[in-house]
């Protein structure tokens, strides 16, 4: 207790005292004790109202008093102080953020939990045409009208990034990202990657260009070559067989390159096909049986009739490539397989193999273009190091991930998971057989 409260119920006590010993005196106590009280509660009354009163002008300095009530008014005095004092500082804080934000060369905007639009800086209205101040309190994808971007609003991955178009310039080219907040609210923030995209534009064009110009005098050089006759010229025969293994190998570099140049070319609806994948996996199988040519065990398991929204082209091609990987890399007499089936996780895909597996050091870069984990061993086996960036490609297309698992000597395991919204349902695909060997 602080010793104005201390004093302050003391001078109470002895005005009650002194109240009851002249109420004791007079046989009047009830109206003793009324009396002495009198004063306390006029004094309290008086100090309320001047409360009141100073509160309703908080700018003024508390108003003269004493006792227990001057204390009560010096501390809520300084406690408004320094409430002011923190305000200014966030006040000033927040100016200088404003500024600062005002001053960065790219748009950013504060949205809350429902996406409205709370604040934005300069760029943002220079660069994506939102207006000064009437877009503020607008939900941001009316303004933004782009499926990907409301997608991607809606999308519960902090780490994911989208590309818009701006809405004011079309070949403006912007990279979102977000930062959340803890009250909910998200920072968007707009990096212009314009040229970045002209680049990686002409990167890919140049690429398919040249492998298209390749492919004519590699057809003319493969067809001369076949035309050679072994018998005729004996002292030539390892020769041209080595001239047709690596014209061979070129012609797949090519295919694979022109391959890629389209999947990154190509915007994939994927929503748009409805793939059977009873009907791709049996396909599959016989392209593995193929290959193989009876050195492997192929088994095949289709434990789900659910089909796939995707483009079944694409995805045979993904798939086609981790069987023949499967096939390239696992020795004469390994197993192969292959599985389909609908787990918790979403849509499996399984090529197992019992092969000579991949260091796991290697596993994270091996969906890097011309990534191979030895150079010899996929050479000499034909690959040209760029099924598993067309695999990736595939996948991310179809929002899948690439799972690798692998010891080296005992096999390997590639896992494409479909996520649940690729799925189709029973209801939307006609009955298949349950499984197949
Ligand atoms: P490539 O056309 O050279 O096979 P990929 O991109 O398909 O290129 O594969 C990259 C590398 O990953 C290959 O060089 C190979 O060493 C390794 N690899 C891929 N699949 C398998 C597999 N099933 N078993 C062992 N190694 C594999």
């Amino acid at each position: 207790m602080t010793p104005a409260a201390l004093r302050h119920l003391i001078n109470l006590g002895l005005s009650l005292g002194a109240g009851s010993l002249l109420g004791w005196l007079s046989g009047q106590l009830a109206w003793a004790l009324v009396l002495s009280m009198l004063p306390w509660l006029l004094w309290y009354l008086y100090q309320t109202l001047q409360l009141d009163l100073w509160l309703r002008q908080t700018r003024r300095h508390p108003p003269r008093t004493m006792g227990l009530w001057r204390a009560v008014f010096d501390r809520l005095f300084r406690m408004q102080k320094q409430t002011e004092k923190e305000i200014n500082i966030l006040r000033t804080g927040l100016d200088e953020f404003r500024t600062a934000t005002n001053t960065f060369p790219e748009p950013v905007m504060l949205v809350d939990a429902n996406h409205v639009l709370l604040w934005y800086n300069d760029a943002a209205v220079a660069q994506l045409g939102l207006r000064t101040s009437s877009d503020r309190g607008q939900v941001v994808q009316n303004l933004i009208r782009q499926p990907d971007f409301t997608d991607w609003l809606h999308d519960s991955n902090d780490a994911a990034q989208v590309e818009v178009v701006s809405p004011i310039q079309e070949d403006t080219i912007f990279q979102v990202s977000r930062s959340p907040m803890e009250s909910g609210r998200v920072l968007l923030i707009f990096r212009d990657i314009t040229e970045l995209h002209a680049v990686e534009t002409m990167r890919r064009d140049f690429v398919a260009n040249v492998s298209h110009e390749l492919r004519t005098p590699l057809t003319v050089l493969m067809g001369y070559l076949e035309t050679l006759d072994y018998d005729a010229n004996p002292e030539l025969a390892m020769i041209l067989d080595r001239m047709r293994g690596q014209t061979h190998l070129m012609q797949s570099l090519i295919d694979d390159l022109i391959e890629i140049s389209r999947l990154q070319t190509q915007h994939i609806e994927g929503r748009e096909e409805q793939v059977e994948m009873h009907a791709l996996l049996y396909q599959l199988k016989e392209q593995a049986e193929s290959l193989s040519d009876g050195r492997h065990l192929i088994t095949f398991h289709i434990d789900s009739d659910v089909g796939l929204f995707g483009a079944s082209k694409d995805l045979e091609s993904a798939f086609t490539n981790l069987i023949t990987n499967a096939v390239r890399y696992t020795p004469d007499g390994g197993t192969i397989e292959l599985r389909w089936q609908v787990t918790e996780r979403g849509g499996e895909l399984c090529v197992c193999d019992s092969g000579i597996g991949i260091p796991s050091k290697d596993i994270p870069r091996l969906t890097e273009r011309f990534y191979r984990v030895a150079k010899d061993r996929s050479r000499s086996s034909g690959g040209s190091g760029l099924g598993l960036s067309i695999v990736k490609h595939v996948l991310n297309a179809h929002d899948a991930e690439l799972e690798i698992t692998s010891q080296v000597g005992d096999g390997s395991t590639f896992i494409c998971l479909f996520p649940k919204n690729r799925l189709i349902d029973d209801t939307q695909t006609a009955a298949l057989p349950a499984s197949t060997h």
